[in-house]
């Protein structure tokens, strides 16, 4: 996109600064005998002057699409497009994703102008020598096929609420009907509109069942103004929370009959959809990066479970077959069983670490947690939780909580921190230790490195997996994804 955006710039500067510091210059200079020879015909008589020029269609167009572009450029700039800069009210309104995206929606104007543009061009008399329109005619019509698949797909995937949960941590989580025609992979996301929230906006939220699920669900942190109203609008359809569940809201199709309405758009493809190509996973979620794992983590049980199932399966239809043949003794020799296509996963083991600052977060985590604790029975998959916001590990103070946690964990097998089995951390991961011991356990292994959050760990991670690829054997492949 910042590619994109800064090619047209160049282009723009170079385009109009040619017209206003050289042809335009040029033109009103020209001799007369020059003027009236080549170019009376195009320009008139009199000879136009600058002001002349820029008056006319073309100037005006241009000048216009000018402006226009520069709006859309400044607003979609990091500053003011994530509300890093702050303004005094009203002027706060041109700030953040919505001034953004609805201000990039000027193309439409500046398009039509383009079209204007190129009908006034000078010097150029023939009707297909003027082609601006042909240039934009595929884009166009490929843009407008994409929203108008967007706008049916969307209409008919209402989708029915059968619960919602809102944590303590700020996280609503909704889990939702799946329509008959909706396939997609772990990893993937959709968006979802509330027309009760915002009849015109879509968000992007990363699906968090698994494929084999029988319903969807996504998980949806506070941030700006959407995701709030959206939490407002379910926190009073929701149960108050029940004693012993830390605040916990709920609602569900039983309790509630008229939960709010939902559409769905999707899915979309997303890096981590991947994942199955590679024989180790290390995905790392920062915060509400968790989720595009999430649903990764489920599918790789799922698939776990089922391909036990089906070696189960095999085996004693085998036994049967066996004993059958000793039996009938009829002949000597052995009744094989027809082997079944089995599928079989590429994917070993996995190592999920999750990184968050607030405690508060386990709370919508825990469910996930100890899902995947309860059906990993072989030991597929490490998780790893680190909570930042304490002391450093190893700092006086967090000791106390180490050794109380480590006596709880060796007791009751819970995690006092996270609430599950999965034990909890204090400090940042040393990165460079993970990934060099996965390099060690796991020797000519193709690992996915699927990371999900702030830029800055992105480029850490990077590095790393290029450094380790120049020294071992293991191939590390680093794909990221930031919200
Ligand atoms: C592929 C993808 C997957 C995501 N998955 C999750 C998820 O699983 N859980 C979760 O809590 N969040 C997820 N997000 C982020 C989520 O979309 C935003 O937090 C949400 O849209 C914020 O909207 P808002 O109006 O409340 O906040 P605002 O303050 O308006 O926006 C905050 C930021 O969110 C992003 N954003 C806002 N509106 C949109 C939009 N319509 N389309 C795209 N980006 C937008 C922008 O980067 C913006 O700077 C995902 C984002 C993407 C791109």
């Amino acid at each position: 996109m910042q590619t994109i955006a800064a090619a047209i710039s160049i282009g723009v500067i170079l385009h109009v600064g040619n017209h206003l510091a050289c042809d335009f210059p040029r033109l009103i200079s020209s001799s007369n005998d020059k003027y009236k020879k080549l170019l009376k015909n195009d320009f008139g008589s009199p000879k136009p002057t600058y002001i002349d020029l820029v008056k006319g269609p073309e100037g005006v167009t241009g000048v216009l699409m000018v402006i226009f572009m520069a709006i859309a450029f400044t607003l979609a700039t990091r500053w003011f497009r994530r509300n890093l800069i702050k303004l005094p009210k009203p002027f706060d309104r041109i700030t953040g994703f919505n001034a953004f995206w609805y201000s990039h929606h000027l193309f439409v104007i500046v398009y039509v102008l383009l079209i204007i543009h190129g009908e006034f061009l000078y010097l150029v008399h023939i009707w297909y020598r003027r082609t601006t329109w042909m240039y934009l005619a595929v884009p166009v019509l490929l843009y407008a096929g994409e929203r108008i698949l967007r706008f049916f797909r969307s209409g008919f995937s209402t989708v029915r609420l059968l619960k919602v949960a809102i944590y303590p941590g700020g996280v609503l989580t909704l889990q939702m009907s799946k329509p008959p025609q909706f396939r997609y992979k772990s990893g993937q996301y959709m968006f979802v509109q509330c027309p009760a929230v915002s009849p015109f906006e879509w968000h992007p939220f990363s699906i968090t069942s698994a494929p084999g699920d029988d319903y969807l669900s996504v998980h949806i942190r506070q941030l700006g103004d959407w995701t709030q109203a959206l939490k407002r609008l379910f926190s009073e359809v929701c149960e108050p929370p029940v004693a012993g569940k830390s605040g916990l809201l709920r609602a569900d199709e039983a309790t509630k009959k008229s939960l709010p309405k939902l559409l769905i758009d999707g899915p979309y493809g997303a890096p981590a959809q991947d994942y199955s190509k590679y024989d180790v996973l290390l995905l790392v979620g920062l915060g509400i990066g968790a989720t595009p794992f999430i649903s990764i983590l489920k599918d790789l049980l799922n698939n776990i479970v089922k391909m036990e199932e089906q070696a189960d399966s095999v085996s004693d239809a085998s036994k049967a077959a066996d004993v059958s043949v000793a039996s009938s003794n009829e002949s000597t020799t052995p009744n094989r069983v027809p082997s079944k296509r089995k599928k079989t996963l590429k994917t070993t083991n996995a190592y999920f670490y999750w990184v968050t600052r607030e405690q508060g977060s386990f709370d919508w985590f825990k469910g996930v947690m100890n899902e995947v604790a309860e059906l990993d029975q072989r030991g597929v998959i490490e998780m790893h939780n680190y909570l930042t916001s304490v002391y450093e590990e190893g700092d006086a103070r967090s000791a106390l909580i180490t050794m109380v946690q480590a006596l709880n964990h060796a007791k009751n097998g819970v995690d006092i921190v996270s609430g599950t089995r999965v034990r909890t951390h204090f400090a940042r991961p040393k990165w460079k230790n993970v990934l060099s011991k996965l390099s060690s356990k796991h020797c000519n292994a193709r690992i996915g490195v699927f990371y999900c959050g702030a830029p800055v760990l992105a480029k850490e991670l990077s590095k790393l997996c290029y450094e380790l690829n120049q020294k071992g054997s293991t191939k590390f492949e680093f794909h990221k994804e930031h919200f």
